[in-house]
């Protein structure tokens, strides 16, 4: 039987401006098996960020409930990693020092993962660099080792590869997928790019904003690797595009006051 390593029961959530009270989650159910795939997908507001941050611990004013392996999320840690969309290294530091951070490299342990994980993260050569000499693919590949270095329970990546070319944000999905095989980490993952969340996923959460709600959520059980160019991908891909499309339509209705 599979295992939830994430469970997320009526999970509301509100900001209170000056002028007004935004509601950005509401009654959000969701659970994710040990070792999945999840991609969180929707418009630009819906919530995104701010379930990902719930879930991280960074944010603790909501209502309902986030558990991770059964306990009660109170607060960030390293069993949950957290990746933005800029790397923030140490600028400082080499690559591996950024790796190791607040662990010794002379520990054997310690430098023997951070050497397997320069590995797994295609960085070899590198170790000695410091970020400015990186491109913006290899400095969110040492901000990944990093996060990996202290084994967390779910790796939480709020659109990693955003800022990145198309070129190397292909690579990078690769890489990632490499990963994720290797380390059977749980990986919650969001995008706003369809392509991606399909690439991806076992599983595609689609939100909608207004309340930020799940709108629908969508299997891919295709094979990995996974080819952009085939069919069944492009018919994967459409099923989602349309969901977007209903949102919109939902919304015209919501704007004419039907
Ligand atoms: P997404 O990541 O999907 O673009 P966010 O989670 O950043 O969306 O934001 C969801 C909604 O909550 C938006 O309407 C946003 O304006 C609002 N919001 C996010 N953070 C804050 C905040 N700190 N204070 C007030 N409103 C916020
Ligand atoms: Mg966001």
């Amino acid at each position: 039987m599979s295992v939830s390593v994430l469970e997320i029961e009526r999970l509301n959530k509100s900001f209170q401006t000056p002028k007004s009270t935004v509601n950005a989650l509401s009654g959000i159910d969701l659970k994710v098996q040990e070792g999945e795939f999840i991609t969180v997908i929707g418009p630009s507001g819906c919530g995104k960020s701010t379930l990902l941050k719930i879930v991280a611990g960074l944010d603790l004013a909501y209502e309902g409930s986030v558990k991770l392996s059964d306990k009660e999320v109170t607060g960030p840690g390293i069993d949950k990693g957290f990746i933005f969309q800029e790397p923030r290294l140490f600028p400082w530091l080499t690559v591996e020092k950024n790796i190791a951070a607040d662990l010794s490299l002379r520990n054997p342990d310690i430098r023997k993962r951070v050497d397997s994980l320069i590995e797994l993260v295609r960085l070899q050569g590198f170790e000695n660099a410091y970020p400015r000499e990186l491109s913006g693919g290899m400095a969110q590949r040492v901000a990944i080792a990093r996060a990996l270095l202290r084994s967390p329970k779910v790796l939480l990546l709020d659109e990693p590869f955003g800022a990145l070319d198309a070129f190397t944000r292909a690579h990078m999905q690769e890489v990632l997928l490499d990963i994720w095989q290797h380390n059977k980490t749980t990986m919650i993952f969001v995008t706003h790019d369809i392509d991606e969340a399909v690439f991806l996923a076992n599983r595609i959460v689609i939100l909608k904003p207004r309340p930020g709600s799940i709108r629908s959520i969508v299997p891919v059980t295709l094979p990995y690797p996974r080819k952009k160019a085939t069919t069944s991908f492009q018919s994967l891909r459409l099923k989602v595009l349309s969901e977007f499309e209903r949102i919109e339509d939902t919304e015209w209705v919501d704007r004419a006051g039907l």
